[in-house]
C-alpha cells in the first residue's frame, strides 16, 4: 500500500447493498424458534450449519465485532490483559478438578491420532489456572487479569432460540488470580463495573442480579440481564430493599403461618386412579394444588434425600444443593425412590415416613408449615391420603426456603413483595475462591514465603448471545431496531433509479461521501429493485438512520430522512446538507 493511500483516515465506510452479502429472506425457516433468530435469519445475519451450530454472514459479524471491541475496551480500562488460549485442551487437566467427569454430558470430548483425549473448551479455568502456575510464583506478581475473546463449545441438551443457547458460541471470558481477599473483591467489583459500563454502552436496559453459582462453583455470583419479555431467565425484583435476583436463586421469605390445631381433622385414604400429576389429583380431590405436598427424591453425592414441597411451587434444586453443601444433586432412580420411601413411584407420601425410614434426611420448604389438612401420596399406587396435617403428621429435619420464587412471594432481606421480569442472561461474574487453584496446585509464594492457591474470579460474556438479545429487547412487527453503538451500519441510504437518473446518483454519492467524512458508516441501497423491496429490507436490517434519495426527491433539491424507530419521514434540502450530517453525528 502506498504511503498516501494508508495515510487516508478510514472513518466512516459506505458499502453498496449490491455487491454486500446480505441474502434476506421474506420468511423465517420452520425451525427458527424465537423472535431474534427469526429476525437474524431473515435479516442475513446468521446460517444455520447444523442442531447449535451457525455461520456469521458480513452484517451479523459486524454487529458481533462492534459487541466485542466495547467489551475489549472495557476489559482494557479495567486493566485485564489480553490473552488466546487453545479450544482444544488435553483430558489431564480437566481430569486434575473433576470436571472431566462432573462438567457432564456437555463437555465434547475428542481424540487426536495418537489415541489422546481432549475436550473442545466449554470455559477455561484449568487451562488458564495451568498457564497461572507455570508463571506466576510470588505475591509481588499478584494481582493480575487475563482475558480472551473465543469459540466455545457445549453440547447443550436443546439447543435453541438460534445464537442465544447454540452449541458453538462466542464468548469473553476473564480470570483473575489474587493473593488476597481484598485484591479478590476489589477485582470482583472492577469486573462488575465493567460489565456494567459495557452493556450500558450497548445501550441496553439491563439488570445485574445476584445468581446461582452453579457447575462453575464458587461463593459469589452476579448474572447480567438484558430485560426482555420473551427472555429465558425469570428475575425477582424487590422494589423495596433493591434486592435483585434470577429466580434460581432469589430467597423467599415465608409467610407467619398461624396455625389452629382445632381445625386438623383426621388422616383419611382416599382412592385416586389414574391421577398422575398434581393437578389431577387436585382436581380429583376438589382440592387446591396449595393444599398438596409433595415429595421428591434425590440422591445428593450419592446419599438418598427427601424434599417436600407445595403443590403449586417448584422446587429449587440450586437452593437444595447449597443446603446439602453436595457437588452432584440428581432425582434417585426409581430403585432408589421405592428403598427410600417404600411407596410405589408417585405415591410416596412424608407422613410416618421418619418412623419407617430413621435415617432419610427430610427437608421441606416453609410454605409446607403452612399447609392445613392438606393431601400427600398414600404410599400405594393409586392412593392419596388428605388431612394430612405437618405439624402432626410430618417429622422433618428442617423447614427452610427451597422454593423457586413466584408471584406472591416476599423479599427474604427486607419482607417486601417481589416484582417478576424476564431477562436474558449475557454476562456473569464468579468470586471463585480457591476453588480450581487449590486442585490444580497453584500455588504462589506469599511475604512470609508461604504457599497458598491463588485467589480467583472468573468473568464471562456471551458475545453472540448479546447480539441476539439487542434483537429481543429492540425490534418492532417489521424487523430489527439496533441500538446505535452496536449498528452494523450507521445510516441506510436507499438511492431509487440510482443506475437511470445521473442526478439521484450524483446527490446520493455526494451525501455519502459526507456522511463518510463524519466517520458515520452507510450501506447504500442502489440496487435495481422496487422501492417496496428496499424499504423492507432496510426495516428488517434495522439501520438506526435511513435516508431516501429518488427522482421525486431530487427533483425538489432535497432527501427524505427518518429514523428507525420514529414512524414518520421528513423532507431535508441537499443544500443544507452539511448541518444535517453535523446534527447526525452528535
Ligand atoms: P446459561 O445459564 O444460560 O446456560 P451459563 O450460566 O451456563 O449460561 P456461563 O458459564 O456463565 O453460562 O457463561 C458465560 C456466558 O456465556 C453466559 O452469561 C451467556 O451469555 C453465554 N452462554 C452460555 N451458554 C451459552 C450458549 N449455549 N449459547 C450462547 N451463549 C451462551
Ligand atoms: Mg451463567
Amino acid at each position: 500500500m502506498s504511503r498516501r493511500a494508508s495515510a487516508v483516515p478510514l472513518k466512516g465506510m459506505k458499502m453498496k447493498l449490491s455487491n454486500y452479502y446480505v441474502p434476506t429472506l421474506k420468511e423465517a425457516p420452520k425451525d427458527a424458534d424465537n423472535l431474534s433468530a427469526k429476525l437474524m435469519i431473515r435479516a442475513g445475519l446468521i446460517r444455520k450449519l447444523g442442531s447449535g451450530l451457525y455461520e456469521w454472514l458480513p452484517l451479523g459479524l459486524k454487529v458481533l465485532k462492534k459487541v466485542e471491541n466495547i467489551v475489549r475496551e472495557e476489559m482494557d480500562r479495567a486493566g485485564a490483559c489480553e490473552v488466546w488460549l487453545p479450544v482444544v485442551q488435553p483430558k489431564e487437566l480437566w481430569q486434575e478438578t473433576g470436571r472431566w467427569e462432573h462438567f457432564g454430558d456437555q463437555l465434547l470430548k475428542i481424540e487426536d491420532r495418537k489415541k489422546a483425549e481432549f475436550c473442545v473448551s466449554p470455559t477455561a479455568e484449568e487451562v488458564i489456572t495451568d498457564l497461572a502456575r507455570k508463571d506466576i510464583s510470588s505475591y509481588k506478581q499478584l494481582p493480575v487479569c487475563l482475558y480472551q475473546f473465543g469459540t466455545k463449545f457445549r453440547d447443550e441438551i436443546r439447543p435453541r432460540f438460534g445464537v442465544m443457547r447454540a452449541r458453538e458460541f462466542y464468548m469473553k471470558d476473564a480470570y483473575s488470580f489474587c493473593a488476597t481477599d481484598e485484591q479478590a473483591t476489589d477485582w470482583y467489583q472492577r469486573m462488575y463495573d465493567a460489565y456494567t459500563r459495557v452493556f450500558t454502552r450497548c445501550g441496553f436496559k439491563f439488570k445485574a442480579v445476584e445468581a446461582d453459582t452453579g457447575a462453575i462453583g464458587g461463593n459469589f455470583s452476579h448474572e447480567f440481564m438484558v430485560l426482555a419479555d420473551n427472555g429465558e431467565d425469570a428475575i425477582a425484583d424487590c422494589p423495596a430493599c433493591g434486592y435483585a435476583a434470577n429466580t434460581e436463586k432469589a430467597a423467599v421469605k415465608a409467610p407467619a403461618f398461624t396455625i389452629n390445631e382445632a381445625d386438623f381433622k383426621p388422616m383419611e385414604k382416599r382412592p385416586t386412579p389414574k391421577a398422575y400429576t398434581v393437578e389431577d389429583v387436585a382436581k380429583m380431590l376438589n382440592v387446591g394444588t396449595d393444599k398438596l405436598i409433595k415429595l421428591l427424591v434425590f440422591t445428593a453425592d450419592g446419599e438418598p434425600v427427601v424434599a417436600l414441597v407445595r403443590g403449586d411451587h417448584e422446587l429449587n434444586e440450586p437452593k437444595l444443593r447449597a443446603l446439602l453443601k453436595c457437588t452432584e444433586l440428581e432425582k434417585a432412580s426409581e430403585e432408589v425412590y421405592t428403598q427410600v420411601t417404600g411407596s410405589p413411584v408417585g405415591f410416596a407420601g412424608p407422613q410416618g415416613l421418619k418412623a419407617r425410614n430413621p435415617k432419610i434426611k427430610i427437608f421441606a420448604d416453609n410454605y409446607v408449615k403452612g399447609v392445613v389438612n392438606g393431601v400427600a401420596g398414600g404410599n400405594e399406587t393409586d392412593v392419596h391420603v388428605i388431612n394430612v396435617n405437618p405439624s402432626r403428621d410430618i417429622e422433618v429435619d428442617a423447614y427452610c426456603d427451597l422454593k423457586i420464587a413466584s408471584e406472591g412471594d416476599c423479599c427474604a432481606k427486607c419482607g417486601a413483595k417481589f416484582n417478576f421480569t424476564r431477562g436474558i442472561e449475557v454476562g456473569h461474574i464468579f468470586k471463585l475462591g480457591t476453588k480450581y487453584s487449590a486442585a490444580m496446585k497453584a500455588e504462589f509464594l506469599d511475604e512470609k514465603q508461604k504457599a497458598n492457591p491463588f485467589i480467583m474470579g472468573c468473568y464471562g460474556i456471551g458475545i453472540s448471545r448479546v447480539v441476539a438479545a439487542a434483537i429481543e429487547q429492540s425490534h418492532d412487527d417489521n424487523g430489527i431496531i439496533w441500538p446505535e453503538p452496536i449498528a452494523p451500519f450507521d445510516v441506510s441510504l436507499i438511492a431509487i433509479d440510482y443506475d437511470t437518473n445521473p442526478e439521484v446518483k450524483k446527490a446520493a454519492d455526494e451525501l455519502c461521501a459526507k456522511l463518510e467524512a463524519a466517520g458515520l458508516s452507510v450501506l447504500m441501497d442502489e440496487r435495481d429493485e422496487r422501492p417496496g423491496v428496499k424499504f423492507k429490507d432496510a426495516d428488517l436490517m434495522g439501520l438506526p438512520h435511513r435516508i431516501v434519495i429518488s427522482s421525486r426527491t431530487v427533483k425538489d433539491g432535497q432527501f427524505e430522512y427518518k429514523r428507525r424507530a420514529d414512524k414518520d419521514a421528513v423532507r431535508k434540502d441537499l443544500s443544507a446538507a452539511d448541518a444535517f450530517v453535523a446534527e447526525l453525528k452528535k
